[in-house]
């Protein structure tokens, strides 16, 4: 019970800060989803975030994700998965099985072998985020320049997949102001050619002001939502 408090404290506060950095940017509440990623926390936490009206549930590993998804299920419980991680292409097919929405698509190969694991293992499309590295280096993830046309270009070509949008974390070392004033100027080129690319995933617990202020629709909360994780998951 204590733990549940606990999640409903640090919700509450969680939820101000979003409402709150709605208003400064005089922007509608509804336009903003918050995503719980809960990777490194037990299934319990799932749960009470559920309880709590938290249906966007993120994580970043499919070794912890695919058995969290099914233990959840199992209690009947019904949640949205955001994978939210670096994707290895050998984990496709596990990751369609669960996943609502991929955010970090970032490599054509990867598009094409999410697309192949939908056509064999899954009833309906999969929704997906393109991976935009803000400063243009791949270690962190995501695509760049032309590299990024071509993702886009990869995933709107195969019918298994919806492309939703775009997805960015702010580089280390940068303002986050000034990284989510580049990822909305990608996010507009991408929707003037794909008009059903309206999600804007960016934000975690240290800059989800900065991101709603450049207009995100996805905000990922961890350690502001669940505490600060023991080891970096
Ligand atoms: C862990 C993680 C988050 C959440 O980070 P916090 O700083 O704990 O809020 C968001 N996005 C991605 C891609 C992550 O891996």
């Amino acid at each position: 019970m204590e733990r549940r408090a606990q999640l409903a404290t640090n919700l509450a506060r969680v939820r101000a800060r979003i409402a709150d950095a709605c208003a400064a940017a005089g922007r509608d509440r509804g336009e903003v989803t918050l995503v719980a990623v809960t990777k490194t926390y037990p299934a319990a936490d799932v749960l009470s975030l559920a309880e709590l009206g938290v249906r966007d549930i993120g994580e970043n590993r499919d070794q912890e994700a695919a058995p969290k998804a099914a233990e959840i299920a199992a209690h009947g419980v019904e949640v949205r998965w955001h994978f939210v991680g670096q994707l290895q292409r050998n984990k496709a097919r596990s990751v369609v099985r669960y996943a609502d929405l991929v955010h970090s698509v970032d490599s054509v190969r990867l598009a094409a072998a999410l697309a192949d694991a939908v056509e064999r293992g899954r009833d309906r499309p999969l929704d997906v985020l393109v991976q935009v590295s803000i400063d243009g280096d791949p270690r962190r993830g995501g695509a760049a320049g032309d590299e990024l046309d071509r993702v886009v270009a990869a995933v709107a070509e195969r019918p298994a997949l919806r492309l939703r949008g775009v997805m960015a974390v702010a580089p280390l070392g940068w303002p986050a102001e000034t990284a989510f004033a580049r990822l909305a100027e990608v996010a507009q080129r991408v929707r003037d050619r794909h008009p059903d690319a309206t999600v804007v995933s960016a934000g975690m617990s240290e800059d989800l002001e900065a991101a709603i202020s450049w207009g995100a629709t996805h905000v990922r909360i961890g350690s502001a939502l669940l505490g600060k994780r023991a080891y970096p998951g």
